[in-house]
């Protein structure tokens, strides 16, 4: 082997490396929402750990309602808010609930959504976010007195169903076989079984309908994306599709594209969405406001630039030209921390002209979007294709 088929040796395997690291560290962070250090050390209790997060889900939620109502500008450090990523105000009893079209409603604490379908024959509620907690069975009540009949999981992530001990024992509990089985798997290792959310008893591969008279919801898998089992729910009288953790109307998405599980899939989400499904409203599971078909397509521009901002990173900054920099070799991860950053550095000086003031989080998260589309087009065979596919400036 020579010099540079040995440094691409050892890109390689400590690539892969970091790759196991990185998907381990996220597969033991199960909520999407971070736990402050500080809740963590005083969770003695499962009670304590409850009412802990809940109350820093609640701080979170309250916190992000005072900014979007009290302020136009005072946002702290040095980054305003995009108008884009502003949503309706929080009324102080802590939700909104609002009709979308045709008996479908969805309910927000101005960080987390969800929404809820009511029939002739009881509600159709989906996910159950903590933040939200009881206040939507409040929410619920407020427009119908119809009982819950159905519930449906988006996906497994505690932070959107974590709280579907509220519902009926009697509904009926549907998901994606995956996110019963990841249930099922958090259940039999689980000290106390209670804390699992109740385990869908209806699951299904690809498709199920769930007819109600004349109403209905669509649930699609079309596998892995930010998680295996996260499904699109479609509502074809109402024109709204529900698709959690892949779309952030006006904003970036969540650190490291919302940790998804298969970024391929992740990208390809969003043609799926423009494709497959004639809405014009989205509910997507986080922040301040519902999504429209165009925040998909901005979405998707945005993932778009950073694959080519990524791929030119990863073309342009040379791993060899770091490791003579750093001068020493006998500690592989130095210089692989001074690569990801130098290409970090690359991929956002590329991605922040044209984003910092289209969407919230800009300043915020871009580094870590660049780190895991970089990292993915290294070492995912589907990703690496797609990067290639990418126009971009070429050394
Ligand atoms: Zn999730």
């Amino acid at each position: 082997m020579n010099n540079r088929q040995k440094t691409n040796k050892l890109w390689m395997i400590s690539g892969t490396i970091l790759v196991i690291l990185f998907v381990s560290s996220s597969a033991v962070n199960s909520s999407i929402l971070p736990v402050p250090t500080q809740t963590t050390k005083a969770m003695s209790s499962p009670e304590n750990k409850e009412n802990e997060e809940t109350a820093y889900l609640k701080f979170v939620s309250q916190t992000l309602n005072e900014s979007n109502s009290n302020n136009k500008n005072s946002t702290s450090g040095t980054t305003q808010i995009p108008e884009a990523a502003k949503g309706p105000p929080i009324p102080a009893k802590g939700y909104l609930v609002q009709e979308i079209r045709d008996h479908l409603y969805w309910v927000t604490d101005g960080s987390y959504n969800t929404m809820f379908l009511v029939t002739d024959k009881g509600v159709v509620a989906i996910d159950a976010p903590p933040s939200i907690g009881k206040n939507y069975l409040k929410a619920i009540a407020e427009v119908t007195d119809k009982p819950i009949t159905y519930v449906i999981y988006s996906h497994a992530h505690l932070d959107h169903i974590g709280a579907a001990g509220i519902f009926p024992k009697n509904a009926t509990f549907i998901a994606q076989e995956e996110t019963a089985a990841e249930l099922q798997r958090a259940t039999s290792i689980a000290k106390n079984a209670s804390t699992v959310p109740p385990i869908p008893t209806v699951t299904f591969t690809k498709n199920y309908t769930l007819q109600i008279g004349n109403q209905s919801l669509k649930l699609d898998y079309y596998g892995v994306n930010h998680l295996p089992g996260n499904i699109f729910i479609y509502a074809p009288n109402q024109k709204v599709l529900m698709l959690v953790d892949i779309i952030f109307p006006g904003w970036v998405p969540f650190p490291y594209l919302a940790i998804a599980k298969d970024t391929e899939g992740f990208i390809k989400a969003h043609d799926i969405a423009l494709n497959n499904y004639d809405f014009d409203t989205i509910v997507a599971g986080h922040l301040t406001r519902l999504g429209t078909r165009n925040d998909v397509i901005v979405q998707k521009e945005f993932v778009s630039d950073l694959e080519k901002a990524a791929g030119k990173a990863n073309q342009e900054v040379l791993f060899s030209n770091i490791a003579s920099q750093v001068g020493r070799f006998d500690n592989p991860w130095l210089i692989f921390s001074k690569y990801i950053d130098a290409v970090n550095e690359n991929c956002v000086n590329s991605m922040m002209p044209k984003w910092e003031n289209k969407l919230g989080g800009a300043q915020q998260f871009m580094s870590t979007h660049c780190f895991t589309m970089a990292e993915s087009g290294r070492v995912d065979p589907t990703v690496m294709a797609l990067l290639q596919n990418s126009t971009f400036v070429s050394k």
